[in-house]
């Protein structure tokens, strides 16, 4: 699907109904991006801004929109997508617990107070499996391998203490994805090494499918898991009391990709062009999935569902707030901050609207938007939506919670700081 956004001419074509996704979302966040000014002045640039608020939001509509299907459900926070303590802070409060994937993160989720934490994730060391069993009260162990259970084994022995645990299942058994868990059809061998080991406690299987746009990866899954837990002997499969389907939910507004220049000089277009891979409401998901459970699950065993949503709670917490230092050309402008904020060159691919916040308007206009780093590879935008732009106009990129400040890195210069609001 092609949304050719030809400024020039905006206001002459009738808008399709991709053009007001946009529109619509653009003004929301100059809306948003004017209260941001009001409270928070000229100490806005260059910062994260942070609501807290967007995150009790999303943990709430996401518990709803299972819970009004299942009756017993566990909701893990996955830490990865945004490692700002604050943001798993909030999330603490509205009854989530922590998904970890290492060391660091199970720390830092054991500072914020969390007492209910999965931690799952391929080779994990010796010291990271001792700071699980140390908290065997507050940690459950998602174990990838039988390397690692007999790793994991000798580690609980030696401080004598049980460790509760659930195995990952590998869901893609070609290619890099086959790097995750264990085969299914070798889980019933899995469980009968497990109950030979006196301080694990196997209680429950995971699996985790990312960059779902809809629920069909996840649901085919389910029934595959439907069939695997068929062919258990009654006695491991009554041993399974949760299982835990990971995350991978992609927000509602979907996923916008910038064209490739191959793909414009195809089509012949002037100036960028955005592709949107279409996602579906969480409401759909929470449908579809549920049914899966019901029908190749729940009619096999009562156990509760762990979820895992990283990216679909984080993203839309998170803005990143940027000033105009130079405009060089008419179409060329510098900003304060480089895209080490973001750590990877993300706007080169993904489109995000830039709003120029001190002259708002609804109207896009080509212009580089480029940072302050040492490479040309550091674009925050082929446009911007506003009147004009000149040196000191304060920049914001609304949504960027997910994957972009956890890969934040000190390059030339330092990740700017977060500003919670309000
Ligand atoms: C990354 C990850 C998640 C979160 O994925 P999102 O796409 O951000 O929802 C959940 N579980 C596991 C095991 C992961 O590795």
């Amino acid at each position: 699907m092609f949304l050719p956004v030809n400024t020039t001419h905006r206001t002459e074509t009738a808008p399709d109904f991709r053009d007001e996704e946009i529109t619509s979302f653009v003004e929301i966040f100059f809306n948003k991006g004017r209260q941001f000014i009001h409270t928070m002045g000229s100490r806005l640039t260059p910062c994260y801004l942070f609501e807290p608020a967007v995150i009790t939001d999303r943990a709430e509509k996401f518990k709803r929109a299972f819970q009004s299907h299942l009756p017993d459900t566990g909701f893990y926070y996955a830490m990865k997508s945004n490692n700002f303590p604050d943001v798993s802070g909030t999330i603490l409060k509205s009854d989530f617990g922590l998904d970890v994937s290492s060391g660091v993160e199970l720390e830092l989720a054991l500072e914020l107070g969390a007492t209910n934490i999965v931690f799952s994730g391929p080779g994990k060391t010796e010291t990271e499996l001792d700071m699980a069993v140390m908290n065997n009260d507050k940690v459950v162990v998602l174990m990838d391998s039988l390397t690692e259970l007999k790793r994991l084994e000798e580690r609980a022995a030696r401080i004598n203490k049980k460790i509760r645990t659930g195995v990952r299942l590998t869901t893609e058994p070609t290619g890099l994805w086959k790097k995750f868990g264990i085969l299914p059809e070798n889980l019933n061998k899995f469980i009968q090494a497990a109950k030979a080991c006196p301080h694990i406690r196997f209680q429950g299987l995971q699996f985790h499918s990312s960059w779902n746009m809809a629920p069909e990866k996840q649901v085919k899954f389910i029934e595959k898991l439907g069939q695997i837990l068929g062919a258990l002997p009654e006695r491991h499969r009554g041993m399974i009391r949760f299982i835990d389907i990971g995350g991978g939910y992609w927000p509602e507004q979907g996923e916008w990709i910038l064209e490739t220049q191959e793909m414009e000089k195809q089509r012949n277009g002037r100036g960028k062009a955005i592709r949107i891979n279409p996602s579906t409401p969480i409401e759909h998901f929470a449908e579809e999935i549920s049914q899966a459970l019901f029908l190749h699950i729940h009619n096999q065993i009562n156990c509760r569902i762990y979820f895992e949503p990283g990216r679909w709670i984080s993203n839309d917490a998170m803005h990143i707030i940027i000033k105009v230092m130079d405009k060089k050309y008419d179409n060329l402008v510098i900003t304060d901050a480089g895209i080490n904020a973001v750590g990877w060159e993300r706007f080169e691919t993904d489109y995000f609207p830039v709003l120029n916040l001190s002259q708002p308007a609804m109207t896009e206009k080509d212009c580089l938007i480029l940072g302050s780093l040492c490479t040309p590879h550091d674009v925050w935008g082929y446009r911007y939506w506003g009147e004009d732009i000149k040196e000191g106009d304060l920049l914001m990129i609304p949504t960027q919670g997910a994957y972009t400040y956890s890969l934040g890195q000190a390059f030339i210069k330092a990740v700017p700081p977060v500003l919670s609001f309000p």
